[in-house]
């Protein structure tokens, strides 16, 4: 399947038509950024790790019985995907108390939480995607209740699924953003990626960042980090 024209381009990746009319084509770029936008580099390899690392976390999540936007891995950068309407939403979880929460509630790192942290922000870059809740949702029409409760149910299944397999890998989910779009049937599904661009990933051993974080805080081995965990997702295989 070829990529025919670019109709959109984000921080991380590109979104191509195809010849499938109910699909696109979504390109890994190896560009990074941080501080909404205002931090950016290049990571080498960066594309093709989160192709990589996308691709086995979405199989996984098919194998749960999570629906998902996924459809095949094309190489290594391309992915092709169901098109899917994009709900403006960012939805988090959080399992460990980390980033943006620690800060604003002057909570440490690492503190665990008694119960996973359900959070929403609006996607809106030039607001800088600021955290909103379920009736502010409603109010201005994002989605429905009934979507909401559907992404509510799926996020809180995709936790347990993710905390799970990276617990058997040795790693601790701290936290991660996920995004939901609708097909042309009105189906919820998960879209966008998951990756160490989206999630909080700690070594259970160590403590080790494994993660944007490397990247975001200038702590180095930023590419080194993504590597290790493809390396621990495809011990899975
Ligand atoms: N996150 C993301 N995109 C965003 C904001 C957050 O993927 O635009 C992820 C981030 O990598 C982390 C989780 O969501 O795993 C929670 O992020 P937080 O709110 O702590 O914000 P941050 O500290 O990353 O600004």
């Amino acid at each position: 399947m070829e990529k025919l024209q670019m109709i959109y381009e984000g921080k991380a990746k590109q979104l191509y038509t195809c010849e499938r009319e109910d699909a696109l084509i979504i390109h890994y770029k190896d560009d990074a950024t941080a501080f909404n936008g205002v931090k950016k580099a290049q990571i080498e390899h960066k594309g093709m790790l989160n192709n990589a690392i996308s691709t086995i976390i979405f199989k996984e999540m098919a194998k749960a019985n999570i629906p998902t936007h996924y459809l095949e891995t094309l190489n290594d950068r391309d992915q092709l995907c169901r098109k899917v309407t994009i709900i403006p939403l960012e939805v988090i979880v959080r399992n460990l108390i980390a980033g943006s929460m620690a800060k604003r509630l002057n909570i440490p790192e690492g503190t665990p939480s008694l119960k996973p942290i359900y959070e929403l922000c609006y996607k809106d870059d030039e607001l800088g995607d600021p955290l909103i809740n379920e009736d502010h949702a409603l109010a201005i029409g994002f989605a429905s209740e009934s979507d909401l409760m559907t992404i509510k149910t799926l996020t809180l299944q995709i936790n347990e699924v993710l905390k799970n397999l990276f617990d058997k890998l040795g790693i601790i989910l701290v936290d991660f953003k996920i995004e939901f779009g609708k097909t042309s049937d009105g189906t919820i599904v998960l879209a966008d990626e998951i990756s160490p661009d989206t999630c909080r990933f700690w070594d259970k051993e160590t403590g080790m960042k494994l993660d944007k974080d490397r990247f975001r805080r200038d702590l180095g081995q930023v590419e080194d980090a993504y590597q290790e965990i493809l390396r621990r997702l495809e011990t899975l295989k």
